[in-house]
Parts: C-alpha cells; sequence; structure tokens
C-alpha cells in the first residue's frame, strides 16, 4: 500500500522522541491550565504549584480526573484559561446525556485542531483532488466545522452539506462529483435504504470514500456500509472536550484508530477501581490535551470504552491504536440482573444478511421483570409476506441472541425504512423503567 502522512516527521516520530515532546507540551499545558480558576484549585491541592512540579509523565498520575460534572460546574468560564478577547469561537457537546458542556478556542487552538483533522482525513488517502461532502450538523456540535476546517486544510473541496434530506444529498453527490463523505454509520445506512427507494442507481456516484463516526458501531456495520455503498469506510473518534473530531482515527490498514499522542495522552483505566488497566484490556479511556491554550482539560473521563494495541502498525505510523469504542460506561444496559451493552445486541443482527438498515432496542417493566424486546427492519428484498419465513428469521435472531447475551429477547421485524432515524447520533435503546427503582 502507498501510505502517505500529512505530517511525516510527527506521525513517524520515534517513540522515545514522541514521549520527550509530550512532557515538554504536558508541562506547557500544566502551565496554561494553572490560569484557570478550577486547576488553579485543583493542583493546588495536590502539591502542583508550577509546570517544574511535573517531571514525568507519570506525574500526570498526581492530577485527579476531570469529569463532565467538573466542567458543568466551571460554567461558563471556570475553565478559561486566556483573556475573553482572544477567544474566537465556542463549541459545546451534543448533550446526549444531559446538559451541555463548552469548550473556548484561541486562533491557534483552531488552526491546531484543522491541522490534526488534516492528518486524519489524509491518512486514508484523500487529497485535494476530492470533493468532500460533510452530511453531519453544522453549528455547536463539533462534527460540521471540525471536518470542514480539516477538509479545507487538505485542500479538498468541501461541500458543507449538512445532516438530513436524502434527496438532497443524493443530488449534490450527483451535481458537483462528490468523491468524500463524512456521517454517522446510522445516517449511511439510512442513505442506502433511501438510495433503494428514490431509484438513484450507484454507478450515477463518484463516491469512493466515507468517513463514519460520532457514534458508536461494530465491524459488522462497517463491512455493511462498505458493500451496500461500495466506499472504503473510515472510523473517526473524537469529543467536544477534546476539540471534537480528529482525536483519533483509521488509517488505510483500518485496523485500530490511531490516537494523536503529540495533542492527547491517553490512557486507559478500569472505571471501577479507576486504575490503568493492563496492557490490551478493555477500559475507560482518559484524555489530557496538550494541544489548545484557551480551555485546557487535564485526566477527562471520557466514559467510553476501549483498549490500546500494543503492536506497532503496518502504515509506519508511531502514536498508539485503539480498538474500536464499543460504547459508554453508562451505556450498560441492566436487564433481569444481566449486564448488556447495546453493542452486542448490534453485533449479532447487524451480521445477518437478512436484517435491514436500522434497529431499535426497548427496554420495559412488565410485572417484577425487564423485558427486552429488539425491532429490526428486514432487508427490502426480503420476504415480508411469507410469514413461516419471517417467523424463522425471527427465532433465528432470538436464538443468536440469547447465546451471545444470554437474555431471550422478544423480536419484533419491520419493514425497510419504518424504524424512526434521527438526523444527529441514532437513538438506539428506549429504556421506559422507571429509574429510581
Ligand atoms: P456528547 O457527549 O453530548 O455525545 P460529543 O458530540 O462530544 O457530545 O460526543 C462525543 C462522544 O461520541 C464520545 O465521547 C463517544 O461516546 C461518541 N463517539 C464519537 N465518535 C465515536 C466513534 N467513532 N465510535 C464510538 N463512539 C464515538
Ligand atoms: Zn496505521
Amino acid at each position: 500500500m502507498n501510505f502517505q502522512y500529512w505530517n511525516p516527521q510527527i506521525e513517524k516520530m520515534p517513540r522515545r522522541e514522541l514521549e520527550v515532546l509530550q512532557l515538554q507540551k504536558l508541562k506547557k499545558e500544566i502551565d496554561i491550565s494553572l490560569r484557570t480558576a478550577f486547576y488553579k484549585k485543583r493542583l493546588a491541592e495536590n502539591g502542583i504549584k508550577t509546570s517544574d512540579d511535573i517531571k514525568s509523565i507519570d506525574d500526570l498520575k498526581r492530577i485527579p480526573f476531570t469529569t463532565k460534572d467538573d466542567l458543568r460546574e466551571g460554567f461558563p468560564y471556570g475553565f478559561l484559561a486566556i483573556p475573553k478577547e482572544d477567544v474566537v469561537r465556542l463549541h459545546s457537546s451534543s448533550g446526549t446525556t444531559g446538559v451541555p458542556t463548552v469548550i473556548y478556542f484561541s486562533r491557534d487552538d483552531i488552526k491546531n485542531w484543522a491541522d490534526y483533522m488534516a492528518r486524519c482525513i489524509y491518512a486514508t488517502g484523500c487529497n485535494k483532488n476530492d470533493v468532500f461532502q460533510n452530511m453531519i450538523t453544522y453549528g455547536l456540535f463539533t462534527g460540521g466545522l471540525g471536518f470542514h476546517q480539516g477538509g479545507e486544510e487538505v485542500g479538498m473541496l468541501v461541500i458543507p452539506a449538512g445532516a438530513g434530506n436524502t434527496a438532497r444529498q443524493f443530488k449534490m453527490m450527483q451535481d458537483y462529483g462528490t468523491t468524500v463523505l463524512h456521517a454517522t454509520p446510522s445516517f449511511f445506512l439510512h442513505l442506502e435504504t433511501k438510495m433503494k427507494e428514490a431509484g438513484v442507481a450507484r454507478e450515477s456516484l463518484s463516491i469512493k470514500r466515507a468517513f463514519a463516526g460520532a457514534e458508536p458501531y461494530s465491524e459488522d456495520t462497517r463491512k455493511r456500509i462498505e458493500v451496500l455503498l461500495k466506499v472504503d469506510v473510515y472510523n473517526s473518534y473524537g469529543l467536544s472536550e477534546m476539540n471534537g473530531p480528529g482525536v483519533a482515527f483509521e488509517c488505510q490498514c483500518k485496523d485500530g484508530l490511531h490516537i494523536w499522542e503529540d495533542g492527547y495522552i491517553a490512557e486507559i483505566v478500569n472505571p471501577d477501581t479507576l486504575e490503568p488497566v493492563k496492557e490490551g484490556e478493555t477500559g475507560e479511556l482518559v484524555l489530557t490535551i496538550l494541544c489548545r491554550e484557551a480551555t485546557p482539560i487535564l485526566r477527562y473521563r471520557t466514559r467510553d470504552l476501549t483498549s490500546f494495541y500494543s503492536e506497532p502498525c503496518g502504515c509506519g505510523r508511531t502514536h498508539r491504536r485503539l480498538k474500536r469504542i464499543t460504547g459508554r460506561s453508562d451505556d450498560m444496559l441492566i436487564i433481569n440482573g444481566v449486564n448488556v451493552f447495546p453493542s452486542q445486541i448490534e453485533e449479532v443482527i447487524m451480521g445477518m444478511k437478512e436484517v435491514g438498515n436500522n434497529y431499535l432496542i426497548v427496554v420495559e417493566k412488565d410485572g417484577a421483570l425487564d423485558r427486552l424486546t429488539v425491532k429490526t427492519e428486514v432487508n427490502a428484498d426480503t420476504f415480508m409476506d411469507d410469514s413461516r419465513l419471517l417467523n424463522a428469521l425471527k427465532e433465528k435472531i432470538s436464538e443468536t441472541l440469547q447465546v451471545s447475551i444470554s437474555i431471550n429477547p422478544k423480536v419484533e421485524l419491520h419493514e425497510s425504512g419504518s424504524l424512526p432515524i434521527s438526523e444527529g447520533k441514532a437513538v438506539r435503546v428506549q429504556d421506559t423503567r422507571p429509574k429510581d427503582l
């Protein structure tokens, strides 16, 4: 494979040098953080008065974790480290799990972010000849502008399409000869359903690559999008607390996401004990940003579950890889005492070719017990009128799920395109059980 690097010196930097650079940047970030009301107090409580008190990356462990609640408590300006007149933009999280948090950017912060994004995009083989249709929400959400700036930095023609409206999306793809797409994985699946419905021929499109992220999805879902839309799909990970997209991204080996370690220090901890996990074990990702002066955030508990690869990547980049993020530690459902992650269900159903492109997990109370219902769409070319075959499919899904999650769910089959889809991140779970039991 012919790999290309946006910043070869940094991307292939020997690890020893990379660690020296990390320490340098960490010390700078500590000094920046000491200008915020929050960290000034937090660091002093832990015996850190200046960056001279940090002698190695390991010293980072002396600093307590920062949580989403801390960020909310600091709202609106508690985490601001530069004069307000030097702030040029703010973004805030989409608020999937409650009150949004706000992040400020200086002019240099925006430049840095665009540069990390360009690295990601370029690593997938894109270049300035590409036409990039960014089909994700613009606005406070970081996915829109983050990818937009990165695309421009690479020199691609960027179409700020925004999310939704599949008919308009197809029209733009045809009019401008789009070669690269960005959306959530659920939107890509929806797009394919709509493409069939609208009779858009794949040959009328020039798309080659697609970036899919902002929500968890399984390897089977990636394959499904790749086969159905005939594109190369790359996984993109980020969160607004760490700028947004551009934190970790797949290279052309498509086996794990490189996390840019000159911009972020990554730790993985056991979410219960908060101790580092052993190499290769799954745990919660904790991130420290090294490339932002307006809003420093140290040891942020992302809640996202992943693990490190220990082997180096075939592409020659030295920055470590993260396994596909399977979900958040707070996504876990407890159903009649059994722990289930929605990603386990997705893995099973998206691997079945008779199953369509959308699904919904419903958990309800049924007397004293919990009841799990898995609603899936059926592939458009499958037998919606043959009840014998439909029943056999229901049974197959239910039995396979039983083996994988140790719960026997009720399975409901729905026609292709009939389950609800959301414009932003997909809402896959409806848990209607009373909260305080
Ligand atoms: P919110 O926390 O309100 O959803 P963000 O827009 O900042 O706001 O979303 C970041 C979160 O989205 C991440 O912490 C992670 O849970 C999820 N996410 C983003 N990209 C991916 C990905 N490629 N795989 C799995 N989850 C992802
Ligand atoms: Zn690689």
